[in-house]
């Protein structure tokens, strides 16, 4: 059975900046999370960041950077939950993720542009470019239907020529 890797405070873990979460009720979520294949993970609390930490964005312009809004470079911990996510990842032989969207770790479609104001732009967080890297396909939370289709071709590779 293929597992998913899916943003821990998508699955209502409080694991946010904020000591929140954004759990999300969706059918497939659930009903993958009955048949046991989600492995959650929050990659910014596996890079060392506690909770509540302050809000962080990638730096305009230097697209590698991350910064907290009170200006401390938070970026080690970031690159360390990645390539946590990654372990995990390997660790369960997994192909996919459904990941959080806007976030500085978990974006696929956008993120904030790092000058604090609510204004997010199109782009991608530090453990989705990793996983990415390694070949992993990333959802957002707006893209589970897209995901379920995915999993479904890994999973019968020949259901599309049935
Ligand atoms: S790093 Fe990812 S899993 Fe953790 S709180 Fe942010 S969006 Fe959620």
């Amino acid at each position: 059975m293929e597992r998913v890797l899916v943003s821990a405070c998508l699955l209502g873990r409080p694991v946010r900046y904020d000591g929140g979460s954004k759990p999300r009720a969706d059918r497939i979520l659930l009903r993958w999370r009955a048949e046991g294949r989600l492995v959650s993970c929050c990659p910014e609390v596996e890079g060392g960041l506690p909770v509540p930490r302050p809000p962080a964005e990638i730096a305009p312009a230097k697209r590698l950077k991350v910064c907290a809004i009170d200006g401390k470079d938070v970026t080690d911990p970031f690159v360390r939950g990645a390539e946590a996510a990654l372990a995990t990842a390997r660790r369960h032989d997994i192909k996919m993720a459904v990941l959080k969207d806007d976030s500085p770790s978990c974006g696929s479609t956008r993120i904030y542009d790092g000058t604090f104001t609510g204004r997010s732009v199109a782009g991608s967080g530090v453990t989705t470019r990793l996983l990415q890297r390694h070949g992993i396909r990333v959802f957002s939370e707006h893209a589970l239907d897209e995901a379920a289709a995915y999993l479904t071709a890994l999973e019968d590779p020949d259901h599309h020529d049935r």
